[in-house]
């Protein structure tokens, strides 16, 4: 049997072990899930409905738990956490209603009637990273069991422990066991035995776009579908027409949030030359009063990176000399902690073109507003960004000429369950959330009926 040690990313120390499932796990997982799907899907539409309240409801009251866990597992702080497991519990209440929604169409035809149906895929396999480990979870399997399908979550090997809970908050709640699992281990074992899988027919995978691409890859073999959230390098513009003050005091919560490792990170300022000097003298104060410290704390608003190895990645992006303008604080000792930074490299610095995925944010000067939009375009990736303006129609122009899937003016919005989510470019394929999010899980039936005329009719006439 292999383990894997967990280790508690404030204080560098092992706080728990899981065990690491290989591809025979994946085989009888798929059994019990096609079992529990039959009879979930062969429920009613109320019951269902009412089931995914229940789990909400279970979600709710171990809140604080759940939290807690991750924490833990993951050095997020507390009131994040909590954020987070609240979410879990809005997405499933936001997806409780679609079981009684999940409507078809009936199209006009010549010679009968003309049905769809939204059916059920099956068994969904969904891949999560260890940024956001419930949230990214519920997106996948929120959306997916309402749509009348079972899941089977592998989460990331440093962070299992919350989905882990919630499939067991999901059978406590009264789902039917085998509908939700969640399979800890290694990427190459039970992610690809889950992609490779015949009877699993569709695959959400969140994570790097280096993995992303193979799990088209290996997908394509079985002509499954896909859902691929990926990375991005995402742009934070700030035009000299906004409200400069607001602009420079959020700008460190749109990138540094959860220390950075987050796809949507705001990893780029550009800002219009014309009030770089008065931007930066205000960014400084507001980077160093961002409180990072221990996750346990109330006030904290930033925790360490997520483990050692991603710690060295992160530091690898500033070396020795590297263009520091200013950073904040962290604290010393064990843990891995890095203090957010802001860089002003050169526009071909690895720094500018690759996602670091922590707390470190370059800022670039722009003349108007042309080079904005080429500047923030500049990237492989697409997936999110702000654009700071009090002028409505530049907010409106750029806004359409950004290439990115989720953007926000004179704000870093969080992501919401109630909107769509998701990447251009190579931050991805197709769009979680939202209330679209159900039909990504469904295949579409169409059935044409034949409908003759009346035989009685045509003898009397
Ligand atoms: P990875 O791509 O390394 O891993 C993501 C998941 O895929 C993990 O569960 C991993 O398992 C698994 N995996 C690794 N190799 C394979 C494989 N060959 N087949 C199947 N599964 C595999 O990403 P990270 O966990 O490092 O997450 C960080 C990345 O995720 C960042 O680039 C970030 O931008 C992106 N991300 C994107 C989001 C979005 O919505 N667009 C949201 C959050 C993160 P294991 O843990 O064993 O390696």
């Amino acid at each position: 049997m292999t383990v894997m040690e967990l280790v508690n990313p404030a204080t560098a120390e092992v706080f728990a072990d899981v065990e690491m499932l290989d591809a025979a796990a994946v085989d009888r997982a798929v059994t019990d899930a096609q079992r529990a799907q039959r009879s979930w899907a062969g429920s009613t539409p109320a019951s269902r409905g009412m089931a995914l309240r229940a789990f909400a409801a279970a979600v709710e009251a171990h809140r604080r738990e759940l939290a807690d866990l991750e924490v833990t597992n993951s050095g997020h702080p507390l009131g994040q956490a909590m954020w987070e497991a609240d979410h879990v519990r809005d997405v499933l209440t936001f997806y409780s209603a679609t079981p009684e929604r999940l409507a078809g169409r009936q199209i006009p035809v010549s010679g009968g009637v003309d049905i769809t149906f939204a059916e059920p895929i099956g068994v969904v396999g969904v891949i999560t990273p260890w940024n956001f480990p419930m949230t990214i979870a519920s997106w996948g399997f929120g959306p997916a069991l309402a749509a009348g399908n079972a899941v089977i979550v592998k989460p990331a090997e440093w962070t299992p422990l919350t989905s882990i809970r919630l499939a067991e908050l999901a059978v406590e709640s009264g789902l039917p066991e085998g509908l939700l699992q969640v399979l800890p281990g290694r990427g190459d074992v039970v992610g690809e035995a889950i992609i490779g899988h015949p009877g699993i027919g569709k695959v959400v995978f969140t994570g790097s776009t280096r993995t992303g691409r193979r799990v088209m890859e290996q997908a394509a073999q079985s002509v499954k579908q896909v859902t691929l959230e990926l990375g991005g390098k995402s742009a934070n513009i700030v035009f000299a027409d906004s409200d400069v003050a607001r602009a420079a005091a959020t700008a460190p919560y749109g990138v540094f949030d959860n220390a950075g490792q987050d796809c949507c990170a705001r990893s780029r300022i550009l800002v219009q030359r014309s009030i770089y000097d008065e931007f930066m003298e205000r960014l400084e104060p507001a980077v160093a009063g961002v409180r990072v410290g221990d996750p346990r704390d109330d006030g904290t608003e930033m925790g360490p990176l997520v483990s050692r190895p991603h710690w060295e990645k992160v530091a690898s992006y500033v070396p020795d000399g590297a263009p520091v303008a200013f950073r904040g604080s962290a604290p010393d000792g064990p843990g891995f902690w890095f203090p957010p930074t802001v860089l002003t490299p050169q526009p071909d610095d690895r720094s500018v073109r690759e996602e670091i995925f922590g707390p470190v944010v370059t800022v670039q000067a722009f003349d108007d507003e042309a080079q904005a939009v080429a500047m923030a375009n500049d990237s492989a990736y697409g997936l999110s960004g702000s654009i700071w303006t009090e002028n409505l129609s530049r907010a409106m122009r750029v806004s359409r000429a950004v290439a990115s899937g989720n953007l926000s003016v004179n704000s870093h919005s969080a992501v919401r369950y109630s909107t769509p989510f998701g990447g251009y470019k190579q931050s991805g394929i197709g769009r979680e959330l939202g209330p679209d999010a159900p039909s990504a899980f469904t295949e579409t039936k169409n059935v044409f009926i034949a409908v003759g005329p009346d035989p009685q009719a045509e003898g009397t006439s």
